[in-house]
């Protein structure tokens, strides 16, 4: 006021405003709060009002004139008109000096404001009743809003707080005051009755550890203004340890913090079930490492198993290969284990396999690998030689290692080992085949007296493998009939009548087309598929001779037969078979070539099944004779029809007197056994006359006829009919 009445604002308006004129004054007062008026003459019910009056609820003093006592009271929430009188009637009591009351006025557009009403009773009747009164309206409108959400903004925050378990907290860091909210007062099991927070207290009821990390964060943001969250444990008033979050957001004014707020939350139930989590991983991680280990090593000697044994074979294959140098794969058997097992009980067998492990495995070098595959079978891979010679002192250490006496459970006992060895690169294949290389050669080292090592054969596996697989290849195609036979004739040099065809096998191999018989028949001479390739000879002959003789006289037929074959028990009774199966076949027609080979060992049997065969009317001629065994006693005993004279004596005997005298020989010996003789290799008519003149009446070479498949007989039979003419086959 005394500024004013000094420092007079020197408008225009207020130079034609008398600042005297307390009215003047009240109504520039007025018009600045928006304050309504109203002035009620409470006897005569008439009521005057200002503008505002009207404007707060959406009027001008116009529109309700003339204004009364029901001017107001039809305007005021029904509600709060009834509350209204009464606060009058008190009033009037004087019980209250003033009047005061928040109510709710309809607005001209239907929704209701909210207006204080403050008056008073400024004249009374003499009777005691009140004249007239005074009063204000205020429009409390947005001020009620304002704190209509405040209460609901406090109030959700209050129930999310409680649900969420999240209290919140301040620290003012000017007078050191610390407030909590309820929910953080609840967290900690008290409540602002019981407990007065400080930083002190609060920190104190941290556990010891995380009393530390509190402490360091509080003071790094009461000190550099830096926040933090972190999840720590604490214990409440009551002493009921629980898991907190608690988070610092540092408020700073000019550079320099001022407040600290934060939140305090109950995370007890995320953290136990963190808590399980991590403890069943740490289980299931346990579990898995167990069975990682029984997975890769004897439980029994903990040495490496099989499994882990491949892994190492594959390292120390890779290492070789850097390195060029050998390693040996030993596979080691101990002998005699099996006994002192039967005899001392399984757990004598363990204690003893324990110890001569032991035993084994400290002979061995650091980087090699000692495995256990089996009850009594180890593998040792020992790395690193320059040759494989180098190698034989490490195996005589772990066989001496072996063999040194043992005491199991009180008892010495001793046993020894055959060790199967081969070497990488050397033994150049995987992991599987080298552990089955020297799984053979250990087997080998058994069999040559135990108690020894024995060094894998390369070149003898790679030739059985590879005669192995030929075999395997033989015997589909004897499946897929790639077998053929060609016909060779044979003549009377005399006459030039045919007397005979000789069948020669082939193979009309899919790829190289057809293949002689040397290249095929060595594989499996020794083999059950020669005998079976044999009969499948025997059968062809006669099925495709019996379709040559209804177009020829009867000729008959040679067939090749393997000592092997012939030497087989039950010879005689499957040619009589196949021959019984043919009943319009002629067994004289059939004709047994065999080897003169010292072969035929046993003289007896092969006469025996010479003459079983005889019986069934089937003959026989000594092949290739002067070749192999070459002595009378065969002419003698074996009661053959034939002698062959070989052709490489035939092919020369026209250049080589001695060829010439070997053949002249056979004839004289053929002659003296009552024997015929057929002479093969007859490339020339030359040959021809010659043996002709030697005595010799049957021929069989190219100079007559190369063999030839069995559509060609015919025609060819034809031909040779026409023109029974040797050719010189050597031109
Ligand atoms: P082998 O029984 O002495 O058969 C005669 C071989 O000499 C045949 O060879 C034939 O082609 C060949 N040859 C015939 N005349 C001449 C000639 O004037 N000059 C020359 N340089 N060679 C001639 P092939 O067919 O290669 O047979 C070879 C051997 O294979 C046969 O010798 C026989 O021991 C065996 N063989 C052939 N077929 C069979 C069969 O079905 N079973 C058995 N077990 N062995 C057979
Ligand atoms: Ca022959
Ligand atoms: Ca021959």
């Amino acid at each position: 006021m005394t500024k004013k009445s000094v420092n007079p604002a020197p408008s225009n308006e207020s130079v034609r405003l008398d600042l005297h004129d307390d009215s003047e004054r009240l109504k520039l007062v007025i018009e600045a709060t928006g304050v309504g008026i109203w002035d009620w003459q409470v006897q005569a019910g008439i009521l005057t009002a200002n503008d505002r009056w009207a404007e707060i609820i959406g009027y001008t003093i116009a529109e309700l004139e003339p204004l009364s006592f029901d001017t107001w009271a039809n305007n005021l929430h029904p509600e709060d008109l009834t509350q209204a009188k009464d606060l009058l009637e008190k009033h009037w009591r004087g019980e209250s000096e003033l009047y005061q009351f928040e109510a709710r006025m309809k607005h001209k557009e239907g929704h209701y404001v909210w207006v204080f009403a403050s008056g008073k009773t400024v004249e009374w009747e003499e009777s005691g009743e009140p004249r007239r009164m005074l009063g204000t309206h205020l429009d409390i409108t947005q001020r009620k809003k304002d704190h209509h959400q405040f209460i609901m903004a406090s109030q959700l925050l209050h129930e999310s707080q409680e649900i969420a378990r999240v209290g919140g907290w301040e620290l003012n860091l000017e007078t050191g005051e610390l407030y909590w909210t309820d929910e953080t007062y609840r967290l900690h099991d008290t409540t602002p009755e019981e407990f007065n927070p400080t930083v002190d207290a609060g920190v104190g009821y941290f556990l010891p550890e995380s009393r530390v990390i509190i402490s360091d964060a509080l003071n790094k943001a009461v000190n550099e203004g830096v926040g933090y969250d972190l999840e720590l444990e604490t214990l409440t008033t009551k002493g009921r340890k629980i898991d907190i979050r608690t988070t610092c957001n540092v408020t700073q004014i000019n550079g320099v913090p001022v407040r600290l707020t934060g939140i305090f939350q109950d995370i007890s139930e995320q953290k136990e079930v963190q808590r399980k989590l991590e403890s069943s991983n740490r289980d299931l991680k346990q579990a898995n490492s167990a069975l990682q280990l029984s997975a890769h090593f004897d439980p029994l000697t903990e040495l490496p198993n099989r499994n882990l044994l491949a892994d190492r074979m594959q390292q120390a294959i890779v290492k070789c290969a850097r390195g060029k140098r050998s390693i040996a794969i030993a596979f080691i058997d101990l002998d005699g284990f099996k006994a002192i097992n039967d005899s001392y009980g399984h757990s004598f067998g363990d204690e003893l396999l324990r110890k001569v492990a032991t035993n084994l495995y400290n002979v061995l070098r650091q980087g090699d690998t000692l495995a256990r595959i089996g009850g009594d079978e180890f593998v040792a891979i020992v790395s690193d030689f320059e040759t494989p010679e180098d190698a034989s002192r490490p195996l005589n250490r772990m066989l001496d290692a072996i063999a040194r006496t043992v005491d199991v459970y009180g008892k010495l006992l001793k046993v020894s080992a055959s060790i199967g060895v081969t070497f990488y690169p050397q033994d150049n294949t995987n992991p599987d085949q080298l552990l089955r290389h020297a799984d053979q050669a250990m087997y080998a080292a058994k069999q040559l007296g135990k108690n020894r090592y024995h060094i894998f054969d390369i070149a003898h596996d790679a030739a059985i493998k590879s005669k192995q697989e030929e075999l395997e290849r033989l015997k589909k195609a004897l499946i897929n009939n790639e077998f053929i036979l060609y016909y060779q004739p044979k003549i009377d040099l005399r006459s030039k009548q045919v007397v005979g065809l000789e069948a020669l096998i082939r193979w009309n191999h899919p790829d190289q087309g057809i293949l002689p018989p040397n290249t095929f028949l060595p594989v499996i001479e020794q083999d059950i598929l020669g005998i079976e390739l044999g009969e499948w000879v025997i059968k062809e002959a006669i099925r495709q001779l019996q379709t040559l003789q209804a177009a020829t006289s009867s000729l008959p037929i040679s067939v090749n037969i393997s000592p092997f074959q012939l030497q087989h028990a039950d010879f005689g009774e499957r040619l009589g078979e196949i021959i019984a199966q043919n009943p319009s076949f002629k067994a004289n027609s059939l004709e047994l070539e065999i080897l003169e080979s010292s072969a035929l060992r046993d003289i007896e049997q092969v006469s025996r099944i010479i003459k079983s065969c005889n019986k069934l009317g089937v003959t026989f001629s000594i092949d290739d004779f002067g070749t192999g065994y070459s002595s009378l006693t065969y002419l003698k005993r074996l009661p053959a029809e034939y002698l062959k004279i070989d052709q490489s004596f035939v092919r020369d005997m026209l250049s080589d007197k001695e060829d010439l005298a070997i053949v002249q020989g056979i004839i004289e010996l053929a002659k003296a056994f009552n024997l015929k003789v057929i002479a093969e290799g007859v490339e020339t008519p030359a040959h021809g006359d010659k043996l002709l003149a030697l005595g010799c009446y049957f021929a069989q070479g190219y100079g007559i006829a190369k063999p030839m498949p069995a559509s060609d007989v015919i025609p060819w039979l034809a031909h040779w009919s026409e023109n029974a003419e040797l050719i010189d086959a050597t031109l």
